[in-house]
């Protein structure tokens, strides 16, 4: 196989330690405890691999990465490798002199997530009593400091009918992006699906008031609308090709070429500790198993999307099909298609059950299982 192009971006998780319980989020179920996180010089390591290697972006990420004591002195330390930092946060620790200290340290970019667009139902589902005021007043504190703010709002069968009130948030908060991001079931997601799965109409409903949006708001915000995979007719061309544009370091330091790649049976995960990050991405036997297209059976194999969507997610064609290398069924031409639409509507149609919330160790829920 010819050598792979360097990749855009990289998300360091940098730990899976988060005060907030969302019951959607895309970390691992087994969640990575602080004694097994890198330390300070494994991760200046890291960037200093990733900067030779070609990438251009470095998304902080976790878990909640202000838990790191060290994130400023990592900030520092990309940005004077010339990366760009994009700090992805919770933000409810994101006080005003750790703002200063980041923007000086050479962050360009904070992205906040929001659970809703008012405080009752945004700190139900993050599970943190006042989170949504103090994630507005660190959303203020963000562009007062000059930094670029996305707010990257949640949004499930709970919210989905707040478009316009998540739209007039970011609008409030002087957010240059928004993200109207559909969960994407991974994770704890994937264990929360039946209560988060929206109804086709709402989904139809608040793709019109996107649209609307955009056109009105050209130039003032950028709305991205990120459609939930089991209502739709064709994939995502997801992590813009397995191993072609991103790879991800947990805070373990294994090398993923996405963050849920380690559901799928079968892959080994080279870590930093052992190798070199350019090494990993050139050679890694987890990133060469689904890169390009040699590896696809019928019907991508000889679809003039293949180049396009990649076949769509390898994980989720895991978690609905038993096997990775199947079309994902997000895609209409695939066998499994009509079962996961039929599988959405029905859950969107049941009563929603109580959510399981992330937590460290195994919820009593799952134990047992
Ligand atoms: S999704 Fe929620 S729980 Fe998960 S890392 Fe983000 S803020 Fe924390
Ligand atoms: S068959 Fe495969 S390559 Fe073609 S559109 Fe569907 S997922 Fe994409």
């Amino acid at each position: 196989m010819s050598r792979p192009e360097p990749p855009l971006a990289l998300l360091a998780e940098l730990t899976h330690r988060c005060p907030l319980r969302c019951p959607y989020c895309s970390n691992p179920v087994e969640l990575e405890r602080a004694s097994g996180e890198l330390a300070t010089g494994d991760w200046r390591r890291v960037f200093d691999s990733a900067a030779d290697l070609g990438v251009l972006q470095v998304h902080f990420s976790g878990g909640e990465p202000t838990a790191r004591r060290d994130l400023v002195d990592l900030v520092a330390h990309a940005a004077g490798l010339g990366l760009y930092g994009n700090l992805i946060t919770s933000a409810v620790t994101l006080d005003g002199a750790l703002v200063a200290a980041l923007a000086e340290a050479g962050l360009e970019h904070v992205q906040i997530s929001f659970q809703d667009s008012r405080s009752a139902g945004a700190d139900r589902v993050a599970g943190f009593a006042g989170a949504f005021e103090k994630k507005r007043a660190a959303a203020r504190r963000v562009r007062a400091a000059g930094l670029a703010l996305t707010v990257n709002a949640v949004m499930a069968r709970h919210n989905l009918d707040r478009v316009q009130e998540i739209i007039d948030l970011a609008l409030d908060l002087d957010a240059a992006r928004l993200e109207v991001a559909c969960v994407q079931f991974y994770g704890w997601g994937f264990l929360n699906r039946a209560a988060l799965q929206p109804t086709r109409d709402q989904v139809r409903q608040a793709g019109a008031t996107v649209a609307a949006a955009r056109e009105r708001l050209a130039g003032t915000l950028a709305i991205d609308f990120v459609v939930p995979d089991y209502y739709a007719r064709r994939p995502k061309a997801c992590m813009g090709g397995w191993g072609r544009r991103f790879l991800n370091v947990t805070p373990g330091g294994r090398v993923l070429p996405c963050h849920a790649a380690e559901i799928i049976p079968g892959l080994e995960f080279d870590n930093v500790r052992d190798k070199d990050l350019a090494e990993i991405w050139r050679h890694g036997s987890a990133f060469e198993r689904f890169r390009g297209t040699a590896w696809m059976p019928a019907p991508c194999r000889a679809c003039e999307r293949r180049d396009i969507d990649w076949g769509g997610c390898r994980c989720q064609a895991f978690l609905l099909t038993g096997e990775a290398a199947n079309t994902d069924p997000a895609c209409d031409l695939s066998p499994y298609h009509d079962a996961l639409a039929g599988l959405a509507t029905a859950e969107s149609a049941a009563p929603a059950p109580p959510f399981v919330y992330r937590q460290m160790g195994r919820p009593a829920e799952l134990r047992g299982n």
